[in-house]
């Protein structure tokens, strides 16, 4: 039987591949033998099994599916941004096969019933799995703790109020009690809305300049460390979203030293680009935290370099055309992210001398799964067959016409970016391929 593009048979093997595992890219050819979903056997060589057809993969890198811990569907409530399957086509086309889909959906994610919605979507597009977060606190007014045991026992991974933080010290501390028990994390929005204000980018040489309000460092910092400090009185776990300052970072440095249960992430466009970018008033690079100075993108690459920052996450964040052509103060907060991540991280840290690709590609497979708790971004005998194929020397262009998201408001238009996803696998099932794969 051939194997084509068109028809994926049950059982096959990629063969010809570097694999990459566990930080490493293996120097040797390498294959994977797909059975009904599963790895059946993976491994150096080139065997051939009887009968089973094979894709010659020659000079691809062959890694784990990516997993993602922070992304907005929108769905329900702002359908015409995104939904859970035109995001999930979205994450197909960057290499992700798991998805953790943030609750400030309208209605937001805050019961069962929601966080069961979500998943039923997920199942429905079939391109990802899709693993929702549940609000901390009812409609995330930040009041009332939200039925966070009832949403655990749904699939809810994870809480947040994600879009905002929880200005109530006390409400925090509760939830981190409540989630530790439940066994899952709680992840911050460390944001301090009294010091930012109507803020919209970096509070700066450049905030000054173009007469915009500033968003000081100190919103996030003093949040992050009184977030860290209530996880180490509860011992609960807290994940840091989207970290963006050299303090946070410093902040999560030492908390991790000392023993307590922090983990963190950071975005592609944290660890790639400054406030300067907002110099022509392009809503484009208005995002929540803002883009910062240029010692706190290098602080946020270091921190991913040495495991202070556990893995990278999009925080995808679809929004209409329509929305980012208002006037940078008024336009809404946030840019996709899913299509060009892989590719950010290969051209900004891997070109730039701060991570090696096998632990790039760590950063986007068992670093975040191990913050989640999955035992997903690993191929191993018997395990779910998610994985990708990259062409990490590849270069290629940022156009309307690459992006599988139903919004277009990317930072990285125009830009030419190294390291492309040439397909991408869910439980052995093709979800993603480019138009014509020119293999090896
Ligand atoms: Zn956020």
């Amino acid at each position: 039987m051939e194997w084509s593009w068109q028809r994926i048979p049950a059982e096959y093997l990629v063969t010809g591949v570097k694999l990459a595992q566990g930080g490493k890219i293996g120097a040797r050819k390498g294959f994977l033998h797909v059975k009904k979903g599963r790895v059946e056997s993976i491994g150096a060589g080139t065997p051939t099994v009887e009968g089973v057809p094979a894709l010659a993969a020659d000079g691809l890198v062959l890694a784990p599916g990516f997993v993602d811990t922070h992304v907005h569907f929108r769905e329900p409530g702002q359908e015409e941004k995104e939904t859970v399957a035109s995001g999930s086509r979205a994450a197909a086309a960057g290499g992700f096969t798991t998805v953790v889909t943030m609750p400030n959906t309208d209605p937001p994610i805050d019961n069962a019933g929601m966080v069961r919605y979500v998943i039923d979507r997920g199942v429905e597009s079939g391109l990802c799995r899709v693993l929702p977060t549940g609000a901390i606190s009812v409609g995330r007014k930040g009041e009332t703790l939200a039925e966070l045991g009832a949403m655990a026992e749904a699939g809810a991974v994870a809480f947040t109020d994600d879009g905002s933080p929880v200005a109530s010290g006390k409400l925090m501390s509760n939830a981190l009690k409540y989630a530790r028990l439940l066994g899952v994390p709680i992840m911050t929005h460390a944001e301090d809305l009294t010091i930012v204000g109507d803020g919209c980018m970096h509070a700066g040489y450049w905030s000054t300049r173009l007469g915009l309000p500033g968003m000081a460092r100190a919103s996030e910092d003093a949040a992050t460390f009184r977030d860290i400090e209530l996880a180490r009185a509860g011992g609960a776990h807290l994940h840091v979203a989207h970290v963006s300052t050299r303090g946070s970072v410093a902040i999560i440095r030492r908390a991790k030293a000392e023993g307590v249960r922090v983990t963190a992430e950071a975005t592609p466009h944290h660890f790639s680009l400054e406030h300067s970018r907002c110099r022509d008033y392009s809503p484009l690079f208005k995002m929540n935290p803002p883009l910062r100075e240029p010692e706190d993108v290098a602080a946020v690459a270091d921190g991913l370099a040495d495991g202070t920052i556990d893995c990278i996450a999009t925080d995808h964040a679809p929004h209409t055309a329509t929305e980012k052509e208002l006037q940078f103060d008024q336009a809404p907060f946030g840019v996709i992210g899913l299509e060009t991540a892989f590719a950010v991280g290969v051209t900004y840290l891997v070109e730039g001398g701060k991570l090696d690709l096998g632990r790039l590609i760590q950063c986007f497979t068992e670093r975040p799964a191990a913050v989640l708790g999955l035992p997903l971004g690993r191929l191993e005998e018997g395990g779910e067959a998610d994985f990708v194929l990259l062409a990490t020397d590849r270069e290629w262009v940022v156009t309307p016409a690459s992006l599988r998201s139903r919004s277009r408001n990317s930072a990285f238009l125009g830009e030419t970016l190294k390291g492309q996803v040439v397909a991408t696998f869910l439980r052995g099932r093709l979800t993603w391929h480019q138009e014509e794969p020119s293999l090896g």
